[in-house]
């Protein structure tokens, strides 16, 4: 999805907005600024119909929303290096490499949208707040040679061979 700059200063602050003033006003679809009402943070002024948006309350919303966007990645994706953006992982599914002492570890998925590896370090303990919903596998450090393509493994012996 592509992010739509849109200045918070468009609005002006002694006046108020219906949601079709606002869509008008940034280009947007109603569907979006309805969206922002229900579940993304924006207040009507009170509970009548047609919602009135105060412009002071939507020049605040709109500036924290771009301040957001500045911010490497939202919850719920790893940054992809492939995409340049945010995505959320492959499947919903995403593996969390268990570091060999005390420091965080690692946590990879691949790019829903290009299959790109994405890589994130992370300790074990904040990694429901970086893939809230996503269904995360710890693997051992050893377990690295898993089915997903990573960098080559020297391996210097083998103990399961025969004698
Ligand atoms: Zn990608």
């Amino acid at each position: 999805m592509a992010r739509t700059r849109l200045n918070p200063m468009l609005s002006k602050i002694n006046r108020s907005y219906t949601v079709e003033e606002v869509a008008r006003t940034y280009g947007l679809n109603r569907e979006t600024v309805r969206r922002w009402l229900r579940v993304g943070g924006l207040s009507a002024i009170d509970d009548r119909r047609p919602a009135l948006i105060q412009g002071v309350t939507l020049r605040v919303f709109l500036a924290a929303r771009r301040q957001a966007a500045k911010q490497p990645t939202p919850p719920g994706m790893l940054h992809c290096f492939g995409c340049r953006a945010g995505r959320p992982p492959a499947l919903g599914m995403a593996d969390y490499l268990r570091p060999d002492g005390a420091g965080p570890g690692n946590l990879r998925a691949l790019c829903e949208a290009c299959g790109t590896i994405m890589n994130r370090r992370a300790r074990w303990a904040v990694v429901p707040a970086i893939l809230p919903g996503i269904e995360v596998r710890v693997v051992e450090q050893a377990g690295r040679i898993a089915e997903r393509p990573t960098p080559p493994v020297t391996v210097t012996s083998s103990k399961d061979g025969n004698p």
